[in-house]
């Protein structure tokens, strides 16, 4: 009869044990089941602004949460940031792509009509148009090897030779404007040379782009604190204090009216930023509103 009982006994507590067992796992997978259905929601609704439901209980489950929702954060902006490069780079494609059509349209109605100087002066446009638009297709190339995070092959470099180069460029293209050296320390770098000299033509070419005739633009290298220093600065129209945070994004511009015409995509200074950051360098800037602006570039000398 004992035996009876125990068996009895063990088998009456086994049920009880999976019974209790079975509500605790079905309470403690409840939440679980919480997020898959959320989850499932934003799959299907391809919502990827929506967010799983904090869980204040299980310190795993919390953590779970918090893990997925910061990872639809991060999958929402680069999803987004994907849609405005696509709606930035139509806008600056069509553009060009109208103005040429619309040279195309006349050539056609009559080219023999048109004077030598009008065709002259439509192939200028055209060439131009093309120039700009093969210009733009070069920095998103670039651009996306940089988002690829393509190593840059890395050489010493004679910065000084570089900067020189470029100052002799810019004396080509500027027209009104003085363009000057300063400071001239020499330096060596470890870096990309080509991608170092477009880095620097850039600041020029803005420099210039920015700065009315009669102004100045001054070039000078130099070390300070174990850095080597280049800098660009100009007596130009400056930049304001809202625009300043946002001039190394890509296809920001400052006030769009006035700068348009004057070819950049607005992608030379992400360009540029992005190129001193391989370098594990830096490309800071100071500006004041029609005094003028200051890039300077920040790098390492080679040891
Ligand atoms: P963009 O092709 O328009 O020159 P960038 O990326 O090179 O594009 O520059 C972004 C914006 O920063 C420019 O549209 C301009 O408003 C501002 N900027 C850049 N360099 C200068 C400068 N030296 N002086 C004044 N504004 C500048």
């Amino acid at each position: 009869a004992i035996r009876y009982a125990l068996v009895l006994g063990i088998a009456i507590t086994l049920v009880i044990a999976a019974g209790v067992g079975a509500v605790m796992a079905r309470a403690s997978l409840r939440p679980i089941d919480r997020i898959t259905q959320t989850a499932l929601q934003i799959t299907r609704a391809e919502d990827l602004s929506q967010r799983l439901p904090a869980v204040e209980t299980q310190d795993e489950l919390s953590r779970l949460t918090d893990t997925i929702n910061e990872m639809l954060g991060r999958l929402q902006k680069l999803f987004e940031q994907q849609q405005r490069l696509v709606a930035d780079v139509s806008h600056e494609l069509r553009t060009p792509l109208t103005t040429l059509r619309g040279n195309l349209d006349l050539f056609k109605r009559g080219y023999t009509s048109l004077s030598r100087e009008d065709l002259d002066d439509m192939l200028a446009t055209m060439e131009g148009e093309v120039t700009r638009m093969s210009r733009l297709v070069a920095d998103l190339l670039l651009l996306s090897k940089a988002d690829a995070g393509v190593q840059l092959d890395k050489q010493p470099v004679e910065l000084d030779t570089v900067l020189l180069d470029v100052y002799r460029q810019a004396l080509r293209m500027a027209s009104g404007v003085k363009v000057s050296l300063g400071h001239e320390d020499r330096a060596v770098v470890l870096g990309d040379r080509d991608r170092l000299h477009q880095l620097l033509l850039n600041l020029a070419d803005n420099a210039l782009k920015y700065t009315p005739a009669g102004g100045e633009v001054r070039f000078s290298l130099y070390h300070r604190e174990g850095w080597v220093l280049v800098s660009v600065a100009d007596t130009g129209v400056g930049i304001s204090k809202e625009d300043l945070p946002h001039i190394f994004e890509r296809f920001y511009r400052a006030d769009r009216a006035r700068t348009s015409g004057r070819g950049g995509a607005g992608l030379g200074l992400s360009i540029a930023k992005w190129i001193a950051e391989a370098h594990g360098g830096q490309l800071t800037v100071e500006s004041t509103p029609g005094v003028g602006s200051t890039f300077t570039l920040w790098l390492r000398p080679a040891a």
